[in-house]
């Protein structure tokens, strides 16, 4: 069986539209299947169009959130639940067209793939601001990444069961979840597909909720935050040694005078380097702390050979 996860955030004309695409694409599979969708708090007729549809189709679940706690969250909630072998998350909007999943299906079953992203081929047709600053995140990004999380993928993937066990076993609470599903070092691939405008509605990632799952990723996949201290700590105090052997070597052999207060200066420059430094350190004990808080596995296996059970 296949389950699908869709969560779905004032999505209300486009709820039938996709229920009858993957309605359709499984049919013609012949693959038994479940839709979940997550209904995040909408404001509009969302909850209403989904009871519609599934008092008349078993296959459609709902789930109904008190309040929208925001895309990351409603997909959590949404695998929680999910019960096939294989678990396809992807958006309500028609933007991850379904026609894709025929060949993430085919890569899956047939080639033993445990993780297929949807990735995405053309630059989004979003504003420049959205656009640029989605290179630059990911630039930087993968410069300090600890894993590698592949680029130009979003939430429009397919996931081994054992994958989602996996995933449903992290407790952490500030989900980046493409970064987790990354993390568990299945065997991966990707299909490449063209993403068309949003069909309906409007985008509900504004900005400020792109600036947020931005920072989720930053702060839970990458040591960048972290290593700030030490680099600034390494530069400050570079150039106040400078400084200082710069004033040393004048005194001595120009016999030019400084006033005390000069001397003050690049000495305190010297130690706001060690400060930095500190910050670092102290930084990197509360990283551990985080991991541990965190408490992912600290391996997953993925198999053993002659062990009894
Ligand atoms: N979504 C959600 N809660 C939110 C925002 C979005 O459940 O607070 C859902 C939304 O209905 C859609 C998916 O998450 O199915 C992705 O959102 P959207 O299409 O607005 O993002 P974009 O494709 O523009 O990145
Ligand atoms: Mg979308």
């Amino acid at each position: 069986m296949l389950s699908f996860v869709i969560p779905a955030y004032n999505e209300e004309k486009n709820i039938e539209a996709i229920y009858i695409r993957i309605k359709e694409l499984m049919q013609s599979i012949r693959e038994a299947f479940e839709i979940i969708f997550v209904n995040d708090g909408s404001t509009d007729n969302t909850l209403g169009k989904l009871r519609e549809i599934a008092s008349n189709n078993k296959e459609v679940k709902i789930i109904n959130l008190t309040r929208n706690f925001g895309h990351q969250a409603a997909l959590t909630a949404g695998l929680k639940w999910a019960k096939g072998d294989a678990i396809i998350s992807m958006d309500c909007d028609l933007q991850d067209p379904p026609e894709i999943i025929l060949e993430m299906y085919h890569k899956w079953k047939h080639e033993g793939f445990e993780i297929v992203y949807a990735r995405r081929k053309n630059y989004r047709k979003d504003n420049f601001l959205k656009k640029a600053g989605s290179k630059l995140y990911y630039k930087i990004f993968s410069k300090f990444s600890l894993i590698d999380i592949p680029r130009n993928v979003g939430d429009f993937r397919l996931i081994d069961k054992k994958v989602l066990i996996e995933i449903n076993n992290m407790p952490e609470h500030s989900r980046y979840l493409r970064g987790m599903v990354a993390w568990t070092g299945f065997k991966h691939t990707f299909v490449d597909y063209y993403r068309p405008d949003r069909k309906e509605g409007e985008s509900a990632y504004s900005l400020a909720k792109l600036a947020r799952l931005g920072m989720d990723g930053m702060l839970n996949f990458t040591v960048l935050p972290l290593r700030l201290g030490f680099y600034l700590g390494v530069l400050t105090i570079f150039i106040g040694t400078a400084l200082l052997l710069y004033q040393i070597g004048d005194t001595l052999i120009t016999g030019a005078y400084y006033h005390l207060y000069k001397w003050l200066i690049v000495v305190l420059f010297i130690f706001m380097g060690f400060m930095f430094m500190l910050m670092w350190i102290v930084g990197e004990y509360i990283w551990r702390i985080f991991n541990e808080v965190r408490s992912r596995p600290i391996y997953i296996i993925k198999e053993k050979v002659n062990f009894d059970v």
